[in-house]
């Protein structure tokens, strides 16, 4: 099976072309959303399953998070949530990013759904929060964080999605050798993921790279490689 854990639908040039492709490859892709608006731009379409969330570059310091239960109760899964204390450089958001992530994890725990999330510089952060509420089976989207923390997140039964930057990045490598089999996820994270990376955007299919680089590096084998990939949707359904 193909799945694609992370990607932004509405950052194609033509999320209709990009769904042609998902459809030619069979590919389950999880849409992650920046806010509510960019969620209602997500199709209903069977391959298709919905991240509702506020991504940590769109909180200011004014964010509201009220009046978001209903999507919470509608979507697939939590999703693109988290912190960046690296990317994001407005240092005065960063309590209330906190605020809005603890919000979603909250949400997430009482209506047993999995997050998407952002860990940009504040990995520490994030793990201490997701032990604090024992949040299990998380989906941790394209790590860089300190190597050792990967062990506490793998207590929590996480799940790592590999990225674009994948047999471009030493510590991407290092990420790939450290994590389980069945704890591994591939994922695009949008057209825009691979330009920053490589100069050039990426449509769905780059899935097919990332995953083939991965079992040749890890030297699993066909059903081994997509362990990750149907555990996980055996959460979401
Ligand atoms: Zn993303």
């Amino acid at each position: 099976m193909l799945l694609n854990a992370h990607d932004h639908l509405s950052h194609y040039p033509s999320t209709d072309e990009a769904i042609r492709e998902i459809e030619r490859l069979e590919m389950t892709t999880l849409a992650v959303s920046e806010s509510a608006a960019d969620y209602e731009t997500i199709p209903d379409h069977p391959l298709i399953l919905k991240g509702f969330g506020i991504h940590p570059w769109q909180v200011t310091p004014e964010t509201s998070y009220q009046g978001l239960e209903s999507y919470i109760k509608d979507c697939d899964f939590i999703g693109e949530i988290g912190l960046d204390f690296h990317w994001a450089e407005d240092a005065s958001a960063y309590p209330k990013q906190l605020e809005v992530f603890e919000y979603f994890l909250q949400e997430a725990k009482a209506h047993h759904k999995i997050c998407n999330i952002h860990t940009k510089g504040a990995e520490r952060e994030v793990l201490t929060l997701l032990q604090k509420y024992q949040l299990k089976n998380q989906i941790i989207h394209w790590y860089s964080g300190p190597l050792d923390l990967i062990e506490d997140f793998l207590i929590l039964d996480c799940f790592f999605t590999i990225s674009v930057d994948a047999e471009h990045s030493e510590l991407t490598d290092a990420i790939i050798d450290r994590i389980p089999y069945d704890r591994l996820l591939f994922e695009t994270d949008g057209p825009g993921a691979l330009e920053w990376v490589t100069g050039t955007p990426s449509w769905p299919e780059e899935i097919l790279r990332i995953r083939q680089y991965v079992r040749k590096r890890k030297k699993l084998s066909e059903s081994e490689i997509d362990a990750g990939s149907r555990q996980l949707m055996a959460l979401l359904k």
